[in-house]
């Protein structure tokens, strides 16, 4: 499939007027052709009224059709076959493996969230009927459902270009919602932002939905990005990126005549505890998965773990000396972006400047190779030292080695919000462990036991989440199908005659929903 370095507003392919932006292969730091010409506020005015003009249609599509929607766009995805993996490969570094099972990833979630869509419980259903005897004031009849809020900006990630870009998460769980989509691609990885791109306006072409269902446009997020979220017909974002980013764009969208949610996921350093009993049972082995963990997708994870806690002592030595052994004999790998390689040389030289580093990966042998780096210092040290908390993008982490228990408590507290804290234990540790989680459980929105961070499974139970700085709404999930609440808002119906109800709230159920009804949950 030949790209064509255009944006697509609804069903037609657009060229920008602004700025090109084009791939670079991070392997050879080449230029990958062909160039993607950015859009300006016109093209994000066109974008916006063709979703706001598609919203009502495509929010009253049934559940099955939406379901369709979403399956079409996997399958779609899938018929780009090897053009789309080679495409991602040149455009990212990353290893071909690693994207077949992100495209798998992603077209599952699609699949996924089409299953969501059709089992209705997202729709919330509640009903209390009326009491036209109540004394001493009758109730009327009041039923509730979730409708979704509208079109939603979403921001494709750089470390996804599948599973959190075009079609990624954010996109599927706020097509699943019944929300047009808009998505500003990632500069990093154009031509396969186009090539899906293609995929899901096909898919709404042969669903035979409003061309405003989902437009994909390209140019820099100061100009483009800013100009969406500040448009009043996009009514909540989703993005995947750095805190500042992030950060922007919350403000941006708080600023708004109408304040609108942003679902940014941005920085988190993901502490592993380590336990005195199981420490002392396999610092060995407790190593080598860390550095498996730590150097996998060269760290470019926002799960990857950058911290370790744990109670000075001769175990915590030896997982020290065997992570110190094993990480020489990691390669250097190829990171994302010439960008993301000079802020992760930025943040391991910022570590050296306040830690002991006590271990390095291979030396780099090509352009962009980030090194593994493994960092020490000591409780005190951290909690007095803002820089140590500071995201590092990469293969590095930092071990903090504490005196006792209340120094262990002491790091913790001190932490920002979290997507995950990992807890290495024994049924010795059991009672230390149960004195850490209420504060763990104000920290970070997943909590692990024996397990590694890095490797976020697409399900119902799910939280990819976590307070400031993890995300900018700790409330919610952007991956696993909770992550479809984000689109949605409760409407309740009062004393309406049944012929006026949605399907879904109607006397005689005729779309079969467990609804909550009087207080007991249907069968
Ligand atoms: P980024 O710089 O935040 O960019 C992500 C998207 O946000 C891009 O589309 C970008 O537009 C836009 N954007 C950034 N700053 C903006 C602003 N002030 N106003 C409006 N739009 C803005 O993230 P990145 O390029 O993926 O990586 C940069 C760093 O982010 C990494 O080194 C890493 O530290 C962090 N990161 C963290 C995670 C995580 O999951 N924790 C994931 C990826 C990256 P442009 O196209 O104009 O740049």
């Amino acid at each position: 499939m030949t790209l064509t370095g255009k944006m697509l507003i609804g069903q037609h392919a657009i060229s920008g007027d602004r700025e090109a932006i084009q791939a670079i292969n991070p392997a050879t730091n080449t230029r990958l052709e062909p160039s993607y010409a950015g859009g300006s506020g016109a093209h994000v005015e066109q974008a916006c009224a063709l979703a706001w003009a598609a919203f009502d249609a495509y929010r009253d599509t049934s559940q099955a059709d939406r379901a369709t929607f979403l399956e079409t766009i996997a399958a779609n995805i899938e018929a780009l076959g090897d053009a789309l993996i080679d495409r991602a490969v040149a455009e990212t570094g990353l290893a071909r493996p690693r994207i077949q099972s992100e495209r798998g990833r992603t077209c599952g979630q699609l699949r996924t969230f089409a299953r969501t869509v059709r089992a209705g419980e997202w729709l919330d259903v509640r009903v209390d009927a009326a009491q036209p005897e109540r004394q001493p004031l009758p109730r009327a009849d009041l039923r509730q459902r979730h409708v979704p809020l509208g079109p939603v900006a979403v921001f494709g990630a750089s470390n996804f270009p599948l599973a959190f870009s075009v079609a990624g998460g954010d996109s599927a769980s706020a097509l699943a919602a019944g929300c047009p989509v808009i998505v500003k691609a990632h500069g990093a990885h154009p031509g396969t932002s186009e090539l899906v791109g293609r995929a899901v306006a096909k898919a709404v072409n042969d669903c035979g939905l409003p061309e405003g269902v989902f437009s994909l446009l390209y140019g820099s997020g100061r100009e483009v990005g800013i100009a969406l979220v500040t448009d009043a017909r996009i009514k909540a974002v989703g993005f995947t990126g750095s805190r500042s980013g992030g950060v922007a764009l919350t403000q941006a969208a708080q600023a708004r005549p109408e304040p609108i949610p942003v679902y940014a996921e941005m920085s988190s350093i993901n502490p592993v505890y380590l336990f005195p009993a199981a420490l002392q049972a396999r610092a060995e082995g407790l190593a080598q998965g860390f550095v498996a963990s730590l150097t996998q997708g060269a760290g470019q994870f926002c799960t990857h773990p950058g911290l370790v806690v744990a109670v000075a002592g001769s175990a915590l030595e030896r997982f020290i000396a065997t992570a110190s052994q094993l990480l020489p004999g990691c390669a250097a790998q190829t990171m994302l972006t010439p960008g993301i390689f000079s802020a992760y040389q930025a943040g391991v030289a910022a570590l050296a400047e306040h830690a002991q580093v006590v271990a390095t990966g291979a030396a780099a042998t090509g352009p962009n190779q980030g090194q593994a780096h493994l960092f020490v210092t000591q409780a005190n040290a951290f909690v007095a030292n803002e820089h140590l908390q500071a995201e590092v993008f990469g293969a590095a982490s930092l071990v903090v080695v504490c005196a006792n228990d209340d120094e262990v408590r002491q790091v913790c507290e001190h932490l920002e919000g979290q997507l995950t804290a990992t807890l290495h234990l024994d049924e010795n540790d059991l009672v230390h462990a149960k004195a850490l989680l209420p504060v763990l459980e104000r920290k970070a929105g997943r909590l692990l036991v024996n397990g590694w961070p890095t490797g976020v499974e697409v399900c119902d139970a799910m939280v990819h989440g976590g307070p400031f700085p993890a995300t900018s709404d700790s409330r919610s999930t952007s991956v696993g199908t909770a992550a479809i609440l984000r689109f949605l808002r409760p409407v309740c119906y009062q004393a309406f005659p049944d012929s006026l109800l949605p399907g879904a709230l109607q006397h005689a159920n005729p779309l079969r929903l467990r609804r909550l009804v009087n207080g007991h949950r249907e069968a």
